[in-house]
């Protein structure tokens, strides 16, 4: 199939509706004064076809699309052992809700909650110490083929307003659930949302997920066993995208994983991945129009898991 004629399609049906509803995120104020009205879409294929339209080269903030990154990074390193501290079920509740963790004695319900990544943010920097951060931009510049950086302003802008997850950290803290101090970790993971990253980057950097675990570009280098791999996916389209999970695969049927930057990594398996930015949210902290164009891209290509 020829996707380049498709996303032209997608982008000239997206671009009238651009500014025409949604909100930036806004509390996070860096995040709060990117001009709304933007949209990019990339892909890739299993065997390095690419296509892109719009704002596909303009990098964004990736915020909660980096969970499917770390947790990565843990997966290959813990095995089973991960599981103990974060369980495997859609939460239905926001994506920084304090209430489910209380019940739930501090264990959070999946790793692509804010809680969850927090936890694997701790687990990060027990295993790499100092250098987990350094670890996370090398693992991203593998593998775009580009040097990724952290958006400093972002993760600052982060850190003096954070106040939710400084509670949901400290939570977890008093339940004994995080081995390294509560800045330390919070840290990690503001750093890790404030990754700059464009569509086309993103759609090469999760390449792995549509291929089995196989390094995008790296011939013979496994990121991940296809087991691990499937498991990722299936947590994406569980868990991905915070309680609108529901909604995704009604409408998309693909593992998506979102962020409140406005970007969407959606996987489907064995063929390609895709990636879309739009930085007006709905109601539920999803790119309005980057579900909208995924929505656009299904129905056009028939390609989904079901
Ligand atoms: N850094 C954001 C936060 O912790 C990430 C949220 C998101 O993208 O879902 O609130």
């Amino acid at each position: 199939m020829k996707f380049q004629p498709v996303l032209d399609e997608i982008d000239a049906e997206i671009r009238p509706l651009l500014g025409a509803g949604g909100t930036v995120a806004s509390y996070i104020p860096a995040l709060a004064r990117v001009p709304a009205a933007q949209f990019g879409m990339a892909l890739r294929t299993c065997d390095g076809q690419e296509a892109h339209a719009g704002d596909a080269n303009k990098p964004f903030s990736i915020q909660s699309v980096s969970k499917l990154f770390t947790l990565t990074l843990a997966m290959q390193r813990l095995g089973e052992a991960l599981w103990e501290r974060i369980g495997r079920e859609p939460s239905g509740n926001p994506f920084n809700s304090l209430v489910q963790l209380e019940n739930e004695q501090g264990k959070p319900r999946n790793p692509f909650i804010n809680a969850g990544a927090i936890a694997v943010a701790d687990r990060l920097l027990s295993l790499f110490g100092r250098e987990a951060k350094t670890d996370v931009l090398e693992l991203m510049n593998s593998l775009t083929g580009d040097p990724i950086s952290f958006d400093v302003e972002v993760a600052a802008s982060e850190a003096a307003t954070g106040y939710r997850n400084y509670a949901l950290a400290n939570f977890m803290k008093s339940f004994g659930k995080l081995d390294n101090d509560v800045e330390t970790v919070l840290d990690m993971y503001f750093h890790q949302c404030a990754l700059s990253m464009s569509c086309v980057q993103l759609a090469r950097a999760a390449g792995y997920l549509c291929r089995d675990g196989v390094h995008p570009w790296a011939p013979g280098v496994n990121l991940l066993t296809e087991r691990q791999t499937r498991r990722i996916n299936s947590l994406m389209l569980t868990c991905g995208t915070y309680d609108a999970a529901g909604e995704f695969a009604f409408r998309i049927g693909l593992p998506c994983k979102s962020g409140v930057g406005g970007g969407i990594v959606a996987v489907v398996p064995d063929q390609l991945t895709l990636a879309v930015w739009s930085p007006a949210l709905d109601a539920t902290g999803n790119s309005l129009l980057g579900m909208k164009a995924l929505e656009l891209f299904v129905t056009k290509t028939g390609l989904s898991v079901f």
